[in-house]
């Protein structure tokens, strides 16, 4: 269970497939975070072209970052 908590990803999307599009390279295992809206475990397992790491979850339907 992770202890820390993300916070949103900013800018925001609008959909997991928008949001994958600019974080396109999968990074596994990746940081456990907790969503700061379902205070559920997310993993940031996502990496943009330019090195920004993050995560979607899809219980509020936002991306997290750390
Ligand atoms: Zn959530």
């Amino acid at each position: 269970m992770p202890t820390r908590e993300g916070k949103w990803l900013q800018p925001t999307y609008d959909s997991m497939a928008v949001f994958e599009k600019d974080f396109p390279v999968l990074e596994l295992p990746g940081l456990d975070v907790i969503c700061p809206g379902c205070k559920k475990p997310v993993k940031l397992a996502r990496k943009s072209p330019q090195g920004r790491i993050a995560g979607w979850c899809r219980r509020c339907n936002r991306g997290v970052m750390p």
